[in-house]
């Protein structure tokens, strides 16, 4: 179940996607946040640069490994304006970070990429549990999903 303080988190995570999208990068945003509900870290995408896997939901996994405890980690939830991608999901895993929350799900985002006409990716996309088969995961939320949807629409029209 998503609650208000986890629609809080992922409406920031829909304006870190806007952000990175007024940059000239893909939408995507995600925030790290402490088991006590501290604000512990946020990103957004920065693949524009050439570097593919600069994922937020793979920097935010390493920034943990760098900076908490295993406790702190599976204490943690992680937010994100669209599901982890196989690689960030792995990361997620093998950091051991606790609850993901998405917006948006990959099966949306593969549809809404289709629809658009944009190639597949490279990497397959599948729903976490299938890389993390112990993943706890909430979403996604339909008036967020849609708000992610229009801004993944404005990156491959103007592309
Ligand atoms: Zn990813």
């Amino acid at each position: 179940m998503v609650n208000d303080i986890d629609l809080r988190h992922l409406r920031r995570c829909v304006e870190l996607a806007a952000e990175a999208l007024a940059e000239g990068d893909e939408p995507f945003g995600s925030v790290l946040v402490a088991g006590d509900g501290a604000v512990l870290a946020e990103d957004h995408n920065r693949v524009a640069g050439g570097d593919r896997t600069r994922h937020p939901e793979f920097a935010l996994a390493r920034w943990a490994a760098a900076n908490l405890t295993p406790e702190q980690r599976a204490a943690a939830t992680v937010y994100t304006s669209g599901e982890h991608c196989p690689m960030c999901a792995a990361a997620h895993g093998w950091v051991g970070l606790g609850r993901i929350v998405y917006a948006s799900s990959s099966r949306q985002l593969a549809a809404w990429l289709a629809e658009l006409g944009v190639p597949a990716p490279p990497v397959r996309t599948l729903p976490i549990g299938e890389v993390v088969p112990g993943a706890v995961t909430d979403g996604p939320v339909p008036e967020l999903a849609e708000r992610v949807r229009e801004l993944h629409r404005r990156f491959h029209r103007a592309g």
